[in-house]
């Protein structure tokens, strides 16, 4: 048996007067005129409204909410995994080609039914801008679906190669025995959908805290699900704080596994808690986890100036930086930097603009809430305050919205205060190294940060990319050459980071998918 043709979702451009730009636009004044929707929990398909609620707001116009959502507690979480136990027999038993039909179904439903809506809900609940939104909601979201049942179809069939005379040796991969708690981030309603479909597509039941600053495009997804034919039961969204949701799914018996996209801090907690818990459980839960980063463009004396000018910035300031993959950390060598580097960054920064996403216009939007606002700007006179000079940005307003201007930061320290710590924010700090310490600098890369997610090498001298992509073999999971650090795609480039920066189990590539799955040796004697 066979799939039909998997394929990236084929991304629109939205132009100006276009259909899409039309559409689009309608869904999103549709959104900003209808005001707050109220979003429940929803468990065994029941939707619940707790009456104890909180609201999702819109961070480009922060007297806005996007919606008010019900909020969950530790015992509707116990009836949660109640429930999704009860329906975990039917689900793991369904043949697999209709379990896959579900989400094949689901991607072709936001590709071409529900796309400008939920694209509306990830611009004004979660401050991006129509391309950022059709990359992740529209582009990605269907990648890891679709992507996600070829990815089990190729697991399902990958069996022992050998069987002796009168034997046959098989492979069962059993989903997980328990259930899934999966804990997703604001930035990518992609990696929400990601986080239940990857553990569900293998045959897993899930409980899912969604963040509570992308609840509405998270609904939306879940919706979508329920009207492929997911069966009620095996999703639960229980949006609600993290402590009391989170702990309650850990010291469950039957918790199982842990699928986590957040911070560094939060993670190790969990992982802590989940060790202390351990006589409790079943089993050995699996922990999987992407989290911070760090990432760095190295930039060769041999390098195009200006295809590393531009990927530094795309990497740097799309999204407001909010990625955990965005670039943070710049090396330049010293003349470079003072010949016509430096410049050349300042005045593609100039022409940059901020503002609301639903003008359509903007390079940058705002960051996603006032913490974040905070933590950024807080930083920024950390840097100021060690001497790093502030070479442009440096300012933020959030009267209205959270926006910070694109920053610069030069410092003549290599580990100073932005160049260790994780941002989230849309902050370049660069070192000018010395020009003949290239060796130096890849060993200075490696060693000043903890996490190792995402990197990329500017040369266009193939050994001293190779030299330098060996040096650098363990600073990051993701390594690019000639190209910015941000923007892995479904089925091209696995994702995933190690060091603090994760498990490294590579969302959007078959090897997740071994994350998830309990296999069973079955050897027969005919
Ligand atoms: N996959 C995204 C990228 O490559 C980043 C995901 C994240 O921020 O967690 O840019």
């Amino acid at each position: 048996f066979g799939l039909p043709p998997i394929k990236n979702e084929p991304m629109r451009n939205y132009e100006p007067k276009s259909d899409d730009r039309a559409k689009l636009q309608k869904a999103v004044d549709e959104m900003l005129a209808a005001g707050p929707v109220e979003v429940p929990v929803i468990i065994n398909g029941e939707k619940i409204k707790t009456g104890k609620t909180a609201k999702q707001l819109n961070p480009s116009n922060h007297a806005q909410a996007v919606c008010t959502y019900h909020e969950a507690d530790a015992a509707l979480v116990q009836k949660a995994i109640e429930g999704s136990l009860k329906a975990k027999a039917a689900w793991e038993n369904m043949p697999w080609n209709d379990r896959a039909a579900i989400f094949l179904k689901a991607a072709d439903l936001l590709a071409h039914k529900y796309r400008y809506k939920v694209m509306a809900a990830t611009m004004i609940g979660q401050g991006k801008n129509v391309w950022q939104a059709e990359i992740d909601a529209a582009a990605e979201a269907c990648d890891f679906f679709r992507f996600g049942v070829k990815y089990v179809h190729d697991l399902y069939s990958t069996q022992p190669p050998e069987n002796s005379p009168n034997t046959w040796n098989r492979t069962e991969y059993r989903p997980l025995e328990g259930f899934v708690l999966a804990v997703s981030p604001f930035n990518f309603t992609a990696i929400g959908g990601n986080l239940f479909a990857a553990p569900a597509l293998v045959g897993n039941v899930v409980v899912w805290k969604p963040s509570p600053m992308a609840i509405y495009s998270n609904y939306l997804l879940l919706e979508i699900f329920k009207e492929a034919g997911l069966p009620d039961g095996v999703l639960q969204f229980v949006p609600g704080p993290a402590e009391e949701i989170v702990g309650a799914a850990i010291n469950h018996r039957e918790f199982a596994c842990l699928h986590f996209t957040g911070s560094t801090f939060v993670f190790r907690n969990l992982w802590k808690q989940i060790g202390n818990n351990l006589d409790k459980y079943r089993g050995y839960p699996r922990i999987v986890g992407e989290t911070g980063g760090k990432n760095f463009h190295l930039v060769h004396k041999s390098a195009n100036v200006d295809a590393a000018v531009t990927q530094s910035i795309r990497a740097a300031f799309e999204y407001q930086g909010q990625k955990c993959s965005a670039l943070s950390r710049l090396y330049v060598p010293q003349s470079m930097w003072q010949g016509e580097f430096k410049e050349k960054l300042l005045k593609q920064i100039s022409e940059i603009t901020l503002g609301p996403v639903e003008e359509f216009q903007h390079f940058m939007g705002p960051v996603i809430a006032k913490h974040s606002f905070d933590k950024i700007m807080g930083l920024i006179d950390a840097a100021k305050k060690e001497g790093g000079q502030v070479l442009c940005g440096g300012t933020g307003d959030d009267s209205k919205g959270y926006y910070v201007q694109p920053t610069i930061i030069e410092t003549k320290d290599p580990k100073s205060v932005t160049m260790v710590n994780e941002i989230f924010g849309p902050v370049i700090t660069v070192y000018a190294y010395p020009d003949n310490e290239f060796e130096q600098t890849c060993q200075l890369i490696d060693t000043t940060t903890e996490y190792a997610l995402t990197g990329a090498i500017f040369s266009l001298d193939r050994h001293a990319l190779l030299q330098a992509s060996n040096l650098l073999r363990n600073a990051s999971g993701m390594m690019y050459f000639n190209d910015k650090c941000t923007g892995a795609v479904v089925g091209q480039q696995p994702f995933g980071g190690a060091r603090a920066s994760g498990t490294n189990d590579k969302a959007g590539s078959m090897a997740i998918f071994y994350r998830f799955v309990s296999a069973r040796t079955i050897k027969e004697t005919t």
